[in-house]
């Protein structure tokens, strides 16, 4: 009777360990330190949906993936993804026959596809984007000309001008931070194009249209876009997107 009892009791404790166990896991604490709350947010799932545009219209990065994003950032990863873009870019690129009349184009983005805002959205006021957007901030930023180069894109538009490409920078930038954008590109090695095209008051409706309507004019004015390459799906949807697009990553922010 007694052994019988162990038994049972063996048997119970069994059959309730794991119920604990797990019981014990999901009641761990839902809010960690600094009052930042727990999350079952992956965060790499999070950044590949923004990528792949299955995520759209968010407004910041979310809390729970502040420091993912940072640390992707201002790690190797993103820049080996930004070679790896430029790479893939220049394999096609040089594959092309251009036509020689100085028509065929290459349109690039400018901010986090040529030029890289890191050092202002690496500050705790934005923390990476997970910190809603301030305008004015980032205009006093735009005007101080101080962003560095994407290595890989920079690379890459030297290639393209040497394989005889005509560069086009098409940027959602304002016309009024011409000067300091010309300036920021020449400084950092972007020293010639064919067009920088800047967002002018007359221009209105969103990204996707307002890029769309600057690439009918090229295309309408005989220019022939070989390749389009932004860090935003609104650079590279629409109409006259480029006989092919190339995605830079940016887990950053959204621009629809
Ligand atoms: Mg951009």
């Amino acid at each position: 009777m007694g052994s019988l009892f162990l038994i049972l009791m063996v048997t119970i404790a069994t059959a309730v360990a794991s119920p604990i166990k797990n019981q014990i896991h999901l009641l761990m604490p839902h809010s960690g330190s600094g009052g930042h709350k727990h999350s079952d947010l992956n965060c790499l799932s999070w950044r590949l949906a923004v990528e792949t545009n299955n995520l759209q219209d968010w407004t910041q990065v979310p809390q729970a993936c502040a420091d993912y994003v940072g640390h992707y950032m201002l790690g190797k990863q993103y820049r080996q993804d930004c070679d790896a873009v430029a790479a893939e870019a220049y394999k096609y690129a040089e594959g092309l026959n251009l036509t020689g009349d100085g028509k065929d184009v290459w349109v690039f983005d400018v901010d986090e596809t040529t030029l890289s805002n890191l050092p202002y959205y690496a500050s705790d006021a934005v923390a990476f984007g997970a910190i809603p957007y301030n305008a004015t901030a980032f205009d006093l930023w735009v005007a101080e000309a101080a962003a560095p180069a994407i290595p890989g894109s920079l690379q890459l538009y030297k290639k393209l001008i040497n394989l005889g490409f005509k560069i086009v920078f098409l940027t959602g930038t304002k016309e009024a931070f011409k000067e300091p954008r010309i300036k920021n590109l020449i400084t950092v090695g972007y020293t010639q194009w064919e067009k920088l095209i800047l967002k002018g008051d007359d221009d209105h409706g969103n990204a996707v249209e307002y890029k769309s309507s600057k690439r009918k004019e090229l295309v309408d004015g005989g220019y022939k876009i070989r390749g389009n390459m932004g860090d935003q799906w609104s650079d590279l949807l629409g109409s006259n997107p480029g006989d092919r697009t190339f995605k830079v990553p940016d887990p950053m922010y959204y621009i629809g």
